[in-house]
């Protein structure tokens, strides 16, 4: 649904005659493959907030390992030093985000300067305060070892090397829970589902009685209780909802306007690729087979 979404919106802006430059998301493999094939001159970033969060979560675990627990103090310096490295440095420079971001190794273990070529040394003068008082790492130790491993990720670093500085994704986000607040998807079907169910009659079987089930409701301590059987709920509103959808989007008003124009190409079920055999030769060739096995 989301490289859909992402189709159309890319198309509209298109048409609009509006060229993208950069498109910051989150780390969505498939959007990043197709926009990458798609659209190669698009450069594509990563919202920094989704890369940190499944970052410092593996921090945390690792944290609670044996021998590793010193590492817990710098879960916060060490997710903090990943914004650092986005936000302080020049767009299109992912190779200088990486080199930034490793250091992070030494520094943890009170190493502050010969990082490598890219970023020499720690640009942070004197530590005072809190980070002062933070135990260093020792090196080769467990922890030591550990933080190494999950700071140099090949795929964490290549993710870092894309991160955005500029834009993030947390506005769009947070418009979308904010609508949810006020309109909560399921609530909304809730209440037509029951709009349309809440006047149920009661059942009947086929001979005509009226049909009852025996219950044993967890408030009645086990006694059982008569409850009256009533007809099955229906679903009409779903239809509803399904021709509401197909005259917005087939409306002359709506297809002249600027975001309809696009068809809507329907991709066919899975299981249209299978082979489709007739069904009277297949009951045939079954009924058959039945014989041998049964003679
Ligand atoms: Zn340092």
């Amino acid at each position: 649904m989301e490289k859909t979404g992402l189709e159309r919106s890319l198309a509209h802006l298109e048409r609009q005659g509006l060229a993208v430059g950069t498109m910051v998301t989150d780390r969505h493999r498939q959007i990043a493959k197709w926009l990458r094939e798609t659209y190669p001159h698009i450069e594509h970033l990563y919202d920094i907030w989704h890369v940190a969060k499944g970052f410092s979560k593996k921090l945390l675990a690792a944290s609670n390992e044996r021998e590793c627990q010193v590492l817990r103090p710098w879960i916060k310096s060490v997710v903090n030093h990943m914004y650092w490295c986005a936000v302080s440095t020049p767009s299109g420079q992912g190779a200088q985000i990486v080199a930034k971001w490793e250091s992070v190794v030494s520094h943890v273990q009170n190493v502050h300067t010969g990082h490598g070529d890219l970023f020499p040394s720690c640009i942070h003068g004197r530590l005072e305060g809190r980070e002062s008082h933070k135990k260093w790492l020792e090196p080769s130790s467990k922890a030591a070892v550990k933080l190494e491993t999950l700071v140099c990720n090949k795929t964490l670093c290549k993710d870092i090397s894309k991160l955005s500085g500029g834009c993030q994704t947390s506005s769009v986000e947070g418009f979308h829970s904010l609508l949810i607040q006020f309109a909560p998807k399921m609530i909304l079907i809730a209440a037509l589902h029951y709009n349309e169910n809440a006047n149920r009659v009661q059942d009947v079987t086929k001979t005509g009685e009226a049909r009852f089930s025996i219950n044993y409701p967890k408030g009645r301590k086990g006694a059982a209780v008569l409850r009256r059987v009533l007809e099955s709920p229906t679903y009409e509103y779903a239809q509803e909802l399904l021709e509401e959808i197909v005259k917005e989007c087939t409306d002359k008003e709506n297809v002249d306007a600027e975001f309809a124009v696009e068809p809507v190409i329907v991709p066919p079920p899975l299981c249209a690729q299978f082979p489709h055999p007739e069904k009277a030769d297949f009951v045939k060739q079954h009924l058959s087979r039945f014989k041998k096995t049964t003679t």
